[in-house]
């Protein structure tokens, strides 16, 4: 089969389209037929290498997927091959006392596809049935792989981490990513009262207006913390989703309400900012992390994605052969929403 192989860590050189033997399911094991399948920040994490993840190379990359089942294991009795279907791309052991308790994010020996483990930017990908989950009718194929990373994780942070109620208000920095973009789709469909998002670039701000954001504001000429008091009476903002780092810290401390919540499932420019200390514990504040999500969580994202309560925004899609300027656009970043990859 067709798979799209990293070869080393490095730059888009190292990124060919080549021949992969085709996998073969196990026993409790589902082989999807991969129609599409979406690019995520961890991609480019992937190919230029990570401390202390261990990529067996030549690696296939990519975590998520809608496609048709192809094949399934002997143990798999209540799906048919041709079913239309999504991949949930986290692998856990089922067996840890986290995975127990049902938190299998927090699986002790937690794997994401196109990570650790092979992934879904080739024709087939064989995986656990737990994670395959029927594809929305009503979505494309292009659609249904656009969700289930960061559909996933902005539902996690928001819902679960943050526990958003009815009438809270909300910052989300740097409007324009996967996670970005369905936490402001979230955060409206759990009822937020105010939703302030911030980018550097007018046209994705345009957009995240057209996608109910309530207020925007340009980061490169507004000074967000304070703009965001200011918005609020002083009072700032209950819920604070940052996945920037470094570059929007500050303004995440300041924007915070008292006893506000931030929540944080990444650090795009640099995770080492200064803690400021004082700003927590004077202000009561409860810094959440958050990283993908549970079955729970992906059970109760996919009605609302099915109602078309929150719908998977597409930016650009590219064929296989082409990943090579998919990956050139995830980097520059110039769109809002997800990049996908054409494949069957
Ligand atoms: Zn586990």
């Amino acid at each position: 089969m067709k798979a799209l192989l990293l070869e080393a860590h490095g730059g888009n050189e190292k990124l060919a389209v080549g021949e992969r033997a085709m996998p073969s399911p196990g026993p409790r094991d589902v082989v999807v037929k991969v129609l599409a399948a979406a690019l995520n920040r961890l991609d480019l994490f992937v190919r230029n290498g990570m401390p202390g993840v261990k990529v067996p190379f030549p690696h296939v990359p990519g975590s998520d997927a809608c496609g048709t089942v192809l094949a399934v294991g002997a143990e798999v009795t209540d799906l048919v091959p041709g079913a239309r279907v999504v991949v949930q791309p986290g692998i856990s052991c089922l067996r840890c006392e986290f995975c127990l308790r049902g938190e299998k994010s927090v699986c002790l020996r937690y794997e994401i596809l196109g990570e650790q483990i092979p992934g879904t930017f080739c024709e087939a990908v064989a995986v656990p049935r737990e994670n395959v989950y029927p594809a929305p009718a009503g979505l494309t194929d292009e659609e249904c792989a656009a969700f289930p990373l960061a559909g996933l994780t902005a539902w996690r942070m928001l819902v679960t981490r943050a526990r958003l109620l009815p009438g809270e208000t909300v910052l989300i920095h740097g409007i324009g990513g996967g996670v970005s973009t369905f936490a402001l789709q979230i955060a409206k469909l759990a009822g937020a009262s105010l939703v302030i998002v911030t980018s550097r670039s007018a046209g994705k701000l345009t957009r995240a207006k057209e996608l109910g954001a309530d207020v925007t504001l340009d980061s490169t000429r507004t000074d967000v913390g304070r703009e965001v008091r200011a918005l609020t009476g002083k009072r700032g903002v209950d819920v604070v989703v940052d996945s920037v780092g470094a570059a929007t810290w500050r303004a995440s401390l300041q924007a915070a309400a008292k006893l506000g919540r931030i929540v944080t499932c990444g650090a795009s420019s640099g995770p080492n900012p200064e803690e400021e200390l004082r700003t927590i514990f004077w202000k009561q504040l409860t810094i959440l992390g958050s990283t993908m999500g549970t079955d729970a969580e992906f059970a109760a994202l996919l009605p609302a994605i099915s109602a078309g309560r929150i719908r998977p925004v597409v930016d650009t899609v590219f064929p296989l052969g082409e990943a090579r300027a998919a990956y050139d656009r995830l980097e520059t970043n110039p769109g809002i929403g997800k990049i996908v990859l054409r494949v069957g």
